[in-house]
């Protein structure tokens, strides 16, 4: 029995892929430095694998909420629609960025910085080291800019 769910498990687990992408970190004076973005990349059928999870263990939640009184009145409505809707959400996710690496344009020192998987660049943070404000942009946001600048 513990078998077979582990081999289930690791089936149904997604394959996602770690991968790195060199990208611009610039300061608020226009200096800057080169970096890299470190990412997990998902392919069709991973996204489709997650959403699948996600959505099975909200209406798992939803069915064990029925088990806790008054709760139950709002936490089991809750998780049935919460369910199709990260769903969607998660199907359409096709990245899950980690963090961001590289050399502070103001302070000169090696840093990294932490990004919620759901962050779009570009963005602006704050550099760890020094405090000072940084934007964080991709190679494809910058060329953009360049051609419009
Ligand atoms: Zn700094």
């Amino acid at each position: 029995m513990v078998v077979s769910s582990f081999l289930f498990w690791r089936r149904i687990k997604p394959m996602a892929t770690q991968e790195t992408k060199s990208m611009l970190i610039r300061d608020d004076e226009k200096n800057s430095c080169a970096g890299m973005l470190h990412y997990i990349a998902f392919t069709p059928t991973d996204r489709t694998k997650r959403a699948a999870i996600m959505w099975t263990g909200c209406w798992i939640a939803a069915g064990i909420a029925v088990f806790i009184p008054l709760a139950h009145f709002f936490l089991v409505p809750a998780f049935l629609i919460a369910g199709p809707i990260l769903f969607f959400q998660r199907s359409k996710q096709k990245d899950a960025k980690e963090k961001v690496t590289g050399t502070c344009p103001r302070c000169h020192q090696e840093i990294e910085i932490k990004l919620e998987a759901t962050d779009q660049l570009p963005k602006w943070v704050y550099c760890p080291k020094c405090d000072g404000s940084l934007d964080l942009n991709d190679d494809e946001t910058q060329n953009l800019i360049d051609k419009v600048i």
